[in-house]
């Protein structure tokens, strides 16, 4: 168990600045999830924190122990990575046991690891198979096992999760979030996926072109993105967003965009003008599921009622996602329940949740 503290930590390959100034304490036991599009420097941080890549500058502190000099084999780290890496003449017994045996562990040590790792991960009954033999969800259970036997204070994993289909993604998901709360060790997970960031992570960090766009709860980056980007790469269909500017009438502050103009609610248009927005250009976000088509959400919101016109709707069962014109230059989408039985073509009359609404600053 440790806490992981990366300290201004940079890493360059030649005049490419793959991580910039990664400032960032994980706390002991914390499930610490880096999200981000490919080749925003997820795994690059990861391996920094392996040991695998040098660090170009800054301090990398596992426990107490400042390691940006300790070999990848004494940082009491383990990494799972993609693509298992199991070893395929070596049967699941001695691929959870090869690491062990390599530090020299007793014979009796090394039984005992293995037996209580392969019945945390109900792989007891495999123990004697080659990898061949095995599912792509076994082997990532055996891969997860090589980890576990070593009893690290750190995991480290990178996409462990992407070779998987999606329902047993989905199930594994929910494995090794269990198989935290059992062990109870600092976890360190690179994903690009949003929803394995949402559902496992303690907490959340994005990145973007090296470096830290917020770091935060599930929750609050859901609810408070700092940023646009953060705003669009969580959350899924993505929120809208709208280019226009805030200005004051009468006492309230509106916003105003291309085919939008609505009031905001008096306690966001005060800490609007206290940020001294209001008179600017800014961006509107508003998540799919903040637009209503309730006729009571609409007769109670007459401040934030738009008219629109369905483009293209989309029926996924439960609900459904009307893709809108008329509202901004570029479509507009809401998710609504599928019982509106809207069609493409129809005019239709919604309310934003001008509660949910976020205001960015133009970038
Ligand atoms: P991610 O894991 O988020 O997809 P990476 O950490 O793999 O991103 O890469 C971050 C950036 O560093 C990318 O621009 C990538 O091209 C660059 N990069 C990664 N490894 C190397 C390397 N060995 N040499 C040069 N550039 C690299």
């Amino acid at each position: 168990m440790a806490q992981v503290r990366l300290n201004h930590i940079y890493k360059k390959y030649g005049d490419v600045t793959a991580v910039k100034d990664f400032d960032l304490d994980i706390q002991d036991q914390e499930f610490l999830v880096l999200v981000g599009p490919s080749g925003c420097g997820k795994s690059t941080t990861l391996r920094m924190i392996a040991g695998l890549e040098e660090i170009s500058d800054g301090e990398l502190y596992i426990g107490d122990r400042l390691v940006n000099d300790v070999p990848p084999k004494d940082r009491d780290i383990a990494m799972v990575f993609q693509s298992y890496a199991l070893y395929p003449h070596m049967n699941v017994y001695q691929n959870m046991a090869f690491g062990l045996k390599l530090r020299k562990f007793k014979k009796d040590e090394i039984d005992k690891r293995v037996r209580e790792a392969a019945k945390i991960l109900d792989i007891e009954h495999l123990l004697d198979r080659k990898p061949k033999a095995l599912s792509g969800g076994q082997r990532q259970r055996v891969a997860l096992g090589r980890a576990i036997v070593r009893e690290p204070q750190v995991f480290l994993m990178d996409e462990p999760l992407s070779n998987l289909d999606a329902k047993l993604r989905v199930q594994m998901r929910t494995e090794i979030s269990k198989l935290h709360q059992r062990l109870k060790t600092t976890v360190v997970y690179v994903t690009h996926d949003q929803t394995e960031a949402m559902t496992m992570g303690d907490r959340i960090v994005v990145m973007k072109d090296g470096v830290i766009q917020q770091a935060a709860t599930p929750t609050e980056i859901y609810q408070h993105p700092a940023n646009v980007f953060v705003a669009g790469f969580i959350g899924s269909p993505s929120m809208n967003f709208i280019q226009g500017q805030l200005s004051e009438e009468g006492g309230d502050v509106l916003f105003q965009g291309t085919g939008l103009k609505v009031k905001l609610p008096q306690g966001r248009a005060k800490s609007l003008r206290e940020k001294g927005y209001v008179g600017k250009e800014v961006i509107f976000g508003i998540r799919p599921e903040d637009i209503h088509d309730e006729q009571l959400f609409i007769e109670s919101s007459p401040d934030s009622v738009i008219h629109a016109k369905v483009e293209v709707a989309e029926n996924m069962g439960s609900e459904m996602y009307l893709y809108l014109s008329g509202i901004a230059d570029k479509w507009v989408t809401a998710r609504v329940n599928a019982r509106s039985q809207f069609g493409a073509g129809a005019e239709v009359k919604l309310a934003l949740d001008m509660n949910k609404v976020h205001i960015f600053d133009k970038e």
